[in-house]
């Protein structure tokens, strides 16, 4: 289910974020990001991976790596996209039956 909500998201995740997924929603900060088919698929994959970690370690995993890359990398953005969780769902966010394909913990891959 998505949902619109510029606000909450704003508080959450800050003004650069246009979408989050908050299992089982997708957040989304206007129409234009609801629309977009690429995002919204991105998100559905985060949606896969939590769910496949039983949605709380999955948080405390992404705050893990995101910490842990942010101690080994220059920026924040480096950071962010070294995520495996980000990794996958970038190299796949295009490929609309991936997550037919998708193997379980298929994150894991793009562990560095
Ligand atoms: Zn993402």
């Amino acid at each position: 289910m998505i949902l619109v909500v510029p606000l909450f998201l704003r508080i959450v995740a800050g003004k650069y974020i246009n979408a989050l997924a908050l299992w089982p929603f997708i957040l989304v900060r206007n129409v234009e990001t609801k629309e977009s088919e690429v995002t919204i698929h991105h998100e559905k994959i985060h949606i896969r991976q939590q769910l496949e970690l039983f949605i709380i370690p999955f948080y405390v995993l992404y705050i893990g790596f995101y910490f842990y890359y942010r101690v080994k990398s220059k920026t924040r953005m480096q950071a962010y996209l070294s995520i495996p969780f980000e990794k996958e769902a970038y190299v796949s966010e295009s490929d609309f039956d991936y997550l037919k394909i998708r193997k379980w913990w298929a994150w894991k891959r793009y562990i560095s």
